[in-house]
């Protein structure tokens, strides 16, 4: 059954209000009545069985029936640094990294990056990012959206997880190990931090810099991979290693 994620303020138990583009869908596209029932989310880990009691082109309200909470964690978070890449490309990261679950993604600004953010239109952007993993989200069934930060330097991002066990920073050109032999862990209190270069790739001086702070250089093998497609193949395999691709105990 699909989930619809609503705006936290449009669930005020017991009741809830749909309005915008999900009250066109239900009610043009779905064609929903009174006393149908719909799953709906606020997106940060909280389900509602809901039952429609009025539905027009102008407004649908529904009164919940039950309440569903996140199953507790079974595997480490995973944050993506991901540095900024050119047009659709960012915006296809997002959307595998969400469907993959990834649970935060920081946009990087890194030495070789092309695309350099405008302070004028951060907001936005980040706004729209953030539709972007909230529609993944729904479409791939998550209880929450991962949160997609305001982009970070590449020095701050990495001084940001002294506290992660794992920090895994895949590399191309180098002679390291390959991500799927390099140590992680599956305590679910752990978190896995994995950071994708630009279309230039890493400059020497950051992969120096990272691994004072921590991070693994790990290698994707000897092809040089899109920055677009490391980022999903880094990420399938960590999620695998957790078992978040089908449980592997
Ligand atoms: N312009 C760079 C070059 O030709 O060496 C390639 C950079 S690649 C397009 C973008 C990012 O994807 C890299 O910075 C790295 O994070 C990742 N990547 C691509 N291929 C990789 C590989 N074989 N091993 C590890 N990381 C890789």
């Amino acid at each position: 059954m699909p989930v619809f994620f609503l705006p936290p303020d449009d669930i005020v138990p017991p009741d809830v209000t749909v309005t915008g583009a999900l009250l066109t869908h239900i009610h043009a596209s779905l064609r929903t009545r009174p006393g149908d029932r719909l799953l709906v989310s606020d997106g940060k880990g909280t389900r509602y069985s809901i039952e429609i009691t009025e539905c027009s082109s102008r407004l649908a309200k529904g009164r919940i029936l039950d309440t569903l909470r996140e199953p507790s964690r079974t595997a480490p978070r995973v944050i993506l640094g991901q540095a900024l890449l050119k047009g659709e490309k960012m915006d296809w990261v997002l959307q595998k990294a969400t469907e993959l679950g990834a649970d935060t993604i920081v946009p990087l600004v890194t030495r070789r990056s092309v695309v350099r953010p405008q302070a004028s239109r951060l907001h936005n952007q980040q706004a729209r990012w953030n539709r972007i993993t909230l529609e993944a989200a729904q479409q791939s069934e998550r209880w929450t959206a991962p949160t997609v930060n305001l982009p970070l330097e590449w020095t701050e991002f990495i001084g940001r997880f002294d506290d992660c066990a794992y920090k895994l920073l895949p590399a191309e050109r180098e002679t390291a190990g390959g991500i799927g032999e390099v140590s992680i862990g599956k305590d679910p209190e752990a978190c896995i931090v994995l950071a994708i270069g630009p279309e230039g790739g890493w400059a020497p001086e950051e992969v120096q810099e990272a691994a004072r702070r921590g991070f693994v250089t790990v290698s994707l093998g000897s092809r040089i991979l899109r920055a677009e497609t490391a980022a999903i193949a880094a990420l399938s395999v960590v999620q695998s290693r957790i078992g978040e691709l089908g449980r592997n105990d």
